[in-house]
């Protein structure tokens, strides 16, 4: 692996049993929460994971973080294989790597001073005595704008940007290398939303961090990150640098979504077209057959529904920008007169061998 390479996911599948029916009582299915996820993040950068709620972003940060166990596949952080480490050998690695989670508010117990909740990670590791402690928590309240002398303060007597200030404080406290940051804005009003993104930023330049930016919305990932991947019911479909991404997506799903990106000048919003896809994500246990997009979308042909594509260059792309797709999207091609030649009911949703 590249020393330049901080973060490898390889192949990483996560499948979270249900019970089924009545009819079959007993009987397993799973809920295909990712479904063989290769990427790779590059030291200093900012990488962005896009997509409708369900389609596996937030499980993925949570296997690559090893909160979750994984059905199979491996990630290889900083040279270390942890996929299969046991708590105790994680512990150390942990450090490095720290998650900072969408809710501000359900995040932080309201019970617990807001010093003790930020050294937490010392406590947790052992590190320094009381004293060190307070000295490192109040260094790290003052990064993040926060004032030390609030130290001895409950969360509830923060305001929302300030709790997810707290939030970052607790991630940075050790310094880590990689943060995963999984909705850090999206519980928050608009105007506080750009205070967080620039204090993500400015930390990332003033301590070299490595950033997963986990977001529904395309308009703050494109702002944060170098580089984008874009999921679709447990998959990455589409994964390239920033510019080429959004100005030139190859997969009819980027497509769709950056087509419902609210715009700020009402010329463009006249000039855009909306593409609008037909039906709601299928079921995350019954996975549709081939590019499991097919049900959806308005270039779907034959060969979408038996043979699932994989990410590879498209239409002479460089080797960075990958798309899942036989019939990818080329520049100035206008997806909502894309007429499918397959019916709606050739549409194949069928149960997914584990
Ligand atoms: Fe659409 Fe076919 Fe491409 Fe899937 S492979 S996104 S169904 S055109």
């Amino acid at each position: 692996m590249s020393d330049d390479i901080l973060l490898s996911v390889q192949n990483v599948v996560k499948y979270f049993p249900v019970q089924s029916g009545k009819l079959f009582r007993g009987a397993r299915e799973f809920v295909h929460a990712v479904d063989g996820v290769n990427l790779e993040v590059h030291r200093g950068e900012t990488l962005g994971l896009v997509g409708e709620t369900g389609c596996g972003k937030s499980t993925l940060a949570r296997c690559i973080a090893r909160l979750y166990d994984l059905t199979s596949g491996r990630v290889v952080f900083d040279g270390h294989d942890i996929s299969t480490l046991k708590t105790s050998a994680l512990r150390p690695l942990r450090r490095e790597m720290q998650i900072i989670f969408q809710d501000p508010y359900g995040s932080l117990n309201p019970r617990r001073r807001v010093g003790s909740i930020i050294g937490d990670p010392f406590a947790i590791h052992g590190l320094g005595d009381d004293k060190d402690r307070k000295r490192k928590v109040q260094e790290v309240m003052e990064l993040v704008g926060l004032n030390p002398e609030h130290f001895n303060r409950f969360p509830a007597e923060f305001s929302g940007g300030q709790r997810q200030r707290i939030g970052v404080a607790r991630a940075l406290a050790l310094r880590p290398k990689l943060i995963i940051c999984d909705e850090p804005v999206s519980a928050l009003d608009v105007s506080i939303q750009a205070q967080i993104i620039n204090l993500l930023a400015d930390l990332q330049q003033q301590l070299g961090l490595t950033y997963i930016f986990i977001a529904h919305d395309l308009s703050v990932v494109r702002h944060v990150s170098n580089r984008v991947g874009v999921m679709y019911l447990g998959k990455i479909v589409e994964l390239a640098p920033v510019e080429p991404l959004y100005e030139r997506p190859r997969h009819p799903y980027t497509n769709a979504l950056l087509s419902a990106v609210p715009m700020p000048d009402p010329d463009l919003v006249e000039q855009r077209r909306q593409i609008i896809l037909v039906g709601d994500v299928p079921s995350p246990i019954n996975v549709p057959s081939g590019c499991r997009f097919h049900p959806r979308c308005p270039k779907a042909q034959p060969t979408c529904v038996e043979t699932e594509p994989q990410l590879s260059p498209q239409l002479g792309d460089g080797s960075d920008h990958l798309a899942a797709c036989h019939f990818p999207v080329a520049e100035g091609e206008d997806l909502t007169k894309a007429k499918p030649t397959i019916a709606a009911s050739e549409r194949v949703v069928e149960p997914h061998p584990v």
